[in-house]
Parts: structure tokens; C-alpha cells; sequence
């Protein structure tokens, strides 16, 4: 197993191994190809088995960086998490040189200096579904530039309190953005909503 069968560009494999990452696991043997094809997908996979690479590493493949336009959001259900994953694209960003920048955007935090973050044009915007919502009705958040939406712990975001603002969120990107739904655990009902959500999903389980 090599990040090199998953047609990554090189510069991303080069900032993994600066990272001690040499090998895929599971997840990102089976989600990498699928996400790089721009198809829809819903995974199942522990924390702790690189579901966070999973969708970063083709999001970062995919983003044009000579843009300065928003073109991902990584919505997450918790605080923490949402910096957890802002550190990654980081850290990925920095050792792979490749200029993709990010903000996260999370409610009861000051949202005049998220305005400001916001004018940068962050390519990827990580945080909760309440806030981002709120930024796009403000118009701060261009959603029409949007070209994947990540759901991370998607048994908690597609439960009845997250619903509604979920859908609103990606209610208002393109119809033919990706959106990818990762859990540790996906019930029946929760593997339904997303369904509901998505075009012809690959369903993957680890
Ligand atoms: P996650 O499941 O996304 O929360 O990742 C858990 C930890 O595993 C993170 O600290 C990652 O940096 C690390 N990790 C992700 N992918 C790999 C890999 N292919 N090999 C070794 N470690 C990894």
C-alpha cells in the first residue's frame, strides 16, 4: 500500500512523509480514488483510523489555489474538533507549500473578527453548521463558490438538533458540489438522511 497508487500529487506525498506518513490505511485506500473522481460518499471508519486525511488529502489535490475564492467546508459538531482539523490543513498546507489557506468559523466566538478572517477568502472554511449558516445569510461566505462539503461526525450533525442548519448549508451551495458524510458509527437512519442528501453515494465501511 503507497499514497503513490492513489494518483496524489507528489507534493502531497512528499509533506505526508515530513509528517511520518508513509502508508494509507484503510479509509484513505478506499475514499481517496473515490473522493478524487468527485463522486459523493459516505464512510464509516473509527477516530483514530485517518478519516481526517481521507477527505483533506483530495480536497487539497482539488483546490485551485491561484483562486482566492472559499471552495470547501468541513462542517463538525464540536469546538475542538473543528480546531483538530483547521491544525491538519495547516500543518498539510505548510509542509506541502501549497498556499491553501483556512479559518474556522464556530458560534459564541467574536464574529466581527470571523468577518475580518473572512475577507481573505479562506479556500477551506472548517466549523459549525449554526455559524456558517449565519455567514452565508450575511453574505460573508460566498456558498456559490463551494465545491465540496465535508460532514465529519455525521451521527452527531445529522441528528435532529444539527438537521435542519446542515441542510440549509449545503441547500445553499451548487447542486454539483461533492459532499462526503464521515462517522465512526452510521445507523440506518442516519445512513438514510444522508442518502436523502446525496447523488448515487459510494458507501464505504472499514
Ligand atoms: P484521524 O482518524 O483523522 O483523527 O487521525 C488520527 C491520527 O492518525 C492523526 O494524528 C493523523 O495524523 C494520523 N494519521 C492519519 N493518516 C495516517 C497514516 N496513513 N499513517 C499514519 N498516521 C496517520
Amino acid at each position: 500500500n503507497s499514497f503513490n497508487t492513489l494518483n496524489l500529487n507528489q507534493n502531497l506525498i512528499e509533506a505526508l512523509k515530513k509528517q511520518g506518513i508513509e502508508e494509507p490505511t484503510d479509509i484513505q485506500m478506499k475514499a481517496i480514488p473515490i473522493s478524487l473522481e468527485n463522486k459523493d460518499i459516505i464512510g464509516e471508519s473509527q477516530t483514530g483510523s485517518g478519516k481526517t486525511l481521507a477527505y483533506l488529502l483530495p480536497i487539497f489535490q482539488k483546490i485551485h489555489t491561484d483562486k482566492r475564492e472559499m471552495q470547501a467546508i468541513v462542517l463538525a459538531p464540536t469546538h475542538e474538533l473543528a480546531m483538530q482539523i483547521d491544525k491538519q490543513i495547516k500543518l498539510l498546507s505548510e509542509n506541502s507549500r501549497l498556499g491553501v489557506t483556512s479559518a474556522t468559523i464556530i458560534g459564541e466566538v467574536n464574529i466581527k473578527r470571523q468577518i475580518e478572517k473572512l475577507r481573505e477568502k479562506p479556500h477551506i472554511i472548517v466549523g459549525s453548521s449554526g455559524r456558517i449558516l449565519e455567514l452565508i445569510k450575511k453574505k460573508k461566505i460566498s456558498a456559490h463558490t463551494i465545491k465540496t462539503i465535508v460532514i465529519d461526525e455525521g451521527d452527531k450533525l445529522l441528528d435532529q438538533n444539527n438537521l435542519n442548519s446542515v441542510k440549509e448549508v449545503i441547500k445553499t451551495t451548487m447542486r454539483d458540489r461533492q459532499l462526503m458524510v464521515f462517522s465512526a458509527t452510521i445507523n440506518e437512519k442516519t445512513l438514510n438522511t444522508a442518502k436523502a442528501l446525496m447523488k448515487e453515494p459510494e458507501v464505504i465501511k472499514v
